[in-house]
C-alpha cells in the first residue's frame, strides 16, 4: 500500500517499540475504508485510538524477527519453524497473567518479555538489547579439498578471520570469525564447507534507565538447545522477576555463570556436520 510522505513522516514519530504494529494497523484500517493510499488523518486516526487502548494491546512478551525473511541476501539461516516454536512456547508460559498479577494496573510495553531472532550475525533487530537475542550461525570448516588459492573466502570474509597461504590454503581465526556462512557459500573448490548450522544465544540485554548489553553463551546451538535456553529462561524469570521487573534487570552475573555452566559447550561438543571428505568415506 502507498504512503504519502505526510504519513511516512508522521508515522516514524511513533515509538519504535510499536510502530511495525501501528503500521499495519493503520494499512489494515485504511484497506478496510477502501483506500489504496494511507494519508496523515489516517496515521493520527490509528495511532490516537491505538495509544488511548495500549493496555489492552500488552501481551506479555514480544518476538520479533529481523527483515531476513523477507529476501535478505546475508541470512544465515532459515528460522520461520524455530520462530514458530518460540511463539508457542512464548503464549503458553501465560506470561501476561504472570505480569498482571506482577505490575496489575500499570502494565506497559516495557514490562513485556522480550525475545528477538537475527538471521545473520549484521543483528538488525538488535539481540544485543533483548532479554534473550537469539542469532543464525553457520561455522565454517576446511575439508582435506585442494585449495585454489583463489583467495574469494578471505577478501570477502567481513571479520578478516581468513587468511590464505599459497603453501597451506585457508587459515581461519576463529577468534574472529562470527560465523555469517558468507565464505562457505562462495568457495568453488569445497575446501570450505559448512561446519556446524546453528543459533548463537544472548541473554540479558535492555535499554531504558539502566541499559544492559547482553552476554553471548559460548556455542552454537541447535533448534531444540535453542527451545530449551528460552523455556529455562522463562521459569527463570517467574520464579525471581518481582513488580515487573525485566529478566536482564535480576540476571546477575552469577546467574549468567550458571547459564554458561548449564548450557555453554567447547567446539568439540557441538554437532559438527561432516565435512565433504568425511561424507565420501561414509559412502
Ligand atoms: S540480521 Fe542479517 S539476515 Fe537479518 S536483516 Fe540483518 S543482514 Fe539480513
Ligand atoms: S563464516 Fe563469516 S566471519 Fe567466519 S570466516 Fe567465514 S566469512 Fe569470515
Ligand atoms: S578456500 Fe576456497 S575460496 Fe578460499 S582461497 Fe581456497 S578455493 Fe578460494
Amino acid at each position: 500500500m502507498k504512503w504519502t510522505p505526510e504519513a511516512e513522516t508522521a508515522i516514524k514519530k511513533v515509538p519504535f517499540f510499536v510502530r511495525k504494529k501501528v503500521r499495519r494497523r493503520v494499512e489494515s484500517e485504511a484497506d478496510a475504508a477502501g483506500r489504496r493510499i494511507v494519508s496523515l488523518e489516517d496515521v493520527k486516526t490509528t495511532q490516537k485510538r491505538y495509544l488511548s487502548n495500549m493496555a489492552s494491546e500488552v501481551k506479555g512478551y514480544r518476538l520479533d524477527v529481523c527483515f531476513g525473511p523477507n529476501g535478505c541476501p546475508n541470512r544465515a539461516m532459515d528460522t520461520d519453524a524455530l520462530v514458530q516454536r518460540l511463539d508457542q512456547i512464548l503464549r503458553e508460559a501465560n506470561l501476561l497473567d504472570f505480569l498482571k498479577q506482577q505490575v496489575g494496573e500499570r502494565l506497559k510495553f516495557h514490562h513485556e518479555f522480550r525475545v528477538t531472532v537475527a538471521e545473520c550475525p549484521n543483528a538488525c533487530s538488535q539481540p544485543q538489547i533483548k532479554d534473550i537475542g537469539i542469532i543464525g550461525a553457520r561455522r565454517p570448516n576446511i575439508t582435506a579439498e585442494p585449495c585454489s588459492c583463489c583467495g574469494e573466502c578471505q577478501s570477502t570474509c567481513p571479520d578478516e578471520a581468513i587468511t590464505v597461504r599459497e603453501d597451506h590454503g585457508p587459515v581461519i581465526d576463529f577468534s574472529r570469525c562470527l560465523s555469517c556462512g558468507k565464505c562457505i557459500d562462495l568457495c568453488p573448490t569445497g575446501t570450505l564447507s559448512e561446519g556446524i548450522r546453528g543459533y548463537k544465544v544472548l541473554l540479558g540485554g535492555k535499554l531504558g534507565r539502566h541499559p544492559k548489553l547482553a552476554q553471548v553463551l559460548p556455542g552454537i546451538f541447535d533448534e531444540d538447545e535453542v527451545l530449551d535456553i528460552v523455556k529455562t529462561c522463562i521459569g527463570f524469570y517467574k520464579e525471581k522477576s518481582r513488580h515487573g521487573k525485566r529478566f536482564a534487570e535480576i540476571l546477575t552475573q552469577e546467574d549468567f555463570q550458571s547459564f554458561v555452566d548449564r548450557y555453554s559447550k567447547p567446539a568439540t561438543m557441538e554437532k559438527r556436520r561432516p565435512n565433504h571428505a568425511e561424507k565420501k568415506r561414509n559412502v
